[in-house]
């Protein structure tokens, strides 16, 4: 069999069963690639809620590396408004939202988001990445063009790929980039789209620059506040509240229920015209199960606390502030943010996953981010705090970094 493959042509295997060889052989190749560049991913199985404190192979850990920044995950309130919906509304909500999956639950949950934010309506998606795929792919189609930060999420690098939209990536938060490229495009329709926070680096996006630079080009604007709904502002309301932008300078706003709220899902608010075209056209909307009614119910229970326990807002900013005090004396490599996202850049690969794997074996977890998450040479610990992180666990944190 081989020996007649090899006579007719090396390259070409010629039955069905040498093809699928062929496929598992370069599966191997490129996950033995990978494990050589120390970029091999694996999980930990967590036997804990989502705390400060997590259980791992039976040990306790001292977690620096979730984003439940609020420490909502596993907040009575959240947990009781849960059981509630599941004894009225059973487990599963049976359908999509456009068939006889919208319960009550959801709609809810759109009213206090579109209040939460301040924006006429609300949709909730069942995902972050979901929800970036949908509304650009909705927004924008062929001759268009999606304009993106280079260090954008994922989410809504794929999402303008789906699009089918032409795709300009502008240096990391450079709006003389983003405007030389605006200028030279003859799009008739544009989208400007940024990370409110950065997942990987915590600074926030130079949003007024942004929404200046839409409104003189014609351009409409995205923003991704997944890191900043929750933690940024006066209120908690996010990057929007603390840049003062509203639903006519940034049209499209985007958030996560998974982060600081503690809960799952995501949603996109804005006026009627854009929730109305994501009713009808994003895709990720349409054809997807509608998410559990418990999960909107905790997502409603987690809004509301951010309104009743502000504290928490402060007391995440006290702990942010003391851990780059603390980093800053020891003479760590700190990153320009403010936020609960304090990346200690490292640069080698092997060598993030070497201080990653020290700091484990002394009870802490901090999880290393390599490429391509990252761009080449940039490895790093992503370290992120939460509000219930207290001051002797940040001092341990520090002691164990110097
Ligand atoms: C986490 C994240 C998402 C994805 O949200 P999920 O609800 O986890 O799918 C999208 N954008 C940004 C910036 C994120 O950090």
């Amino acid at each position: 069999m081989i020996a007649h493959c090899l006579r007719v042509s090396v390259s070409m295997p010629c039955s069905e069963h040498d093809r699928k060889r062929v496929m598992r052989e370069d599966l191997q190749r490129s996950l033995r690639q990978r494990r050589e560049q120390h970029r091999y991913r694996t999980r930990l199985t967590v036997d804990s809620p989502q705390g400060v404190e997590v259980v791992i192979d039976g040990r306790r850990l001292l977690s620096f590396c979730s984003n439940d920044y609020l420490g909502l995950a596993r907040h009575p309130q959240l947990r009781q408004a849960m059981h509630a919906a599941i004894d009225r509304y059973g487990a599963g909500s049976g359908a999509a939202h456009l068939v006889s999956g919208h319960l009550r639950e959801h709609q809810l949950l759109e009213e206090a988001l579109a209040e939460f934010t301040g924006r006429p309506r609300a949709l909730l998606f069942s995902t972050g990445y979901m929800a970036n795929l949908g509304v650009i792919g909705a927004l924008l189609g062929r001759g268009d063009t999606v304009f993106e930060d280079r260090y954008n999420h994922a989410s809504l690098l794929d999402g303008g790929l789906l699009s089918g939209a032409r795709l300009q990536r502008y240096a990391h938060a450079d709006s003389d980039d983003l405007e030389r490229r605006l200028t030279a495009s003859r799009a008739r329709r544009r989208l400007v789209v940024s990370d409110g926070v950065f997942s990987m680096d915590g600074d926030v996006a130079p949003l007024r620059e942004l929404a200046a630079l839409a409104a003189r080009h014609d351009a409409w604007l995205m923003i991704d506040d997944a890191h900043g709904i929750g933690v940024l502002g006066a209120r908690g309301r996010g990057s929007l509240e603390a840049a003062g932008l509203d639903t006519d300078a940034v049209p499209v706003l985007m958030g996560t229920l998974g982060k600081a709220l503690g809960c799952f899902g995501a949603f996109v608010a804005g006026d009627e015209v854009l929730i109305e075209t994501l009713i009808q056209q994003a895709r990720s909307y349409v054809y997807t199960t509608a998410p559990p009614p418990a999960v909107a119910a905790a997502a409603r229970a987690a809004l509301r606390l951010i309104d009743a326990e502000a504290w928490r807002r402060d007391r995440l900013r006290a702990n942010i502030r003391r851990f780059r005090n603390g980093a800053r004396q020891l003479g760590l490599s700190l990153m320009p943010s403010d936020s609960p996202i304090q990346p200690l850049l490292v640069g080698d690969d092997a060598d993030a996953v070497a201080r990653a794997r020290a700091l484990y074996e002394n009870g802490i977890l901090v999880t290393p981010i390599r490429p391509p998450t990252v761009p080449e040479g940039t490895a790093r610990l992503r370290i992120t705090l939460s509000a219930e992180h207290r001051d002797e666990h940040i001092d341990r944190l520090l002691e164990m970094l110097g």
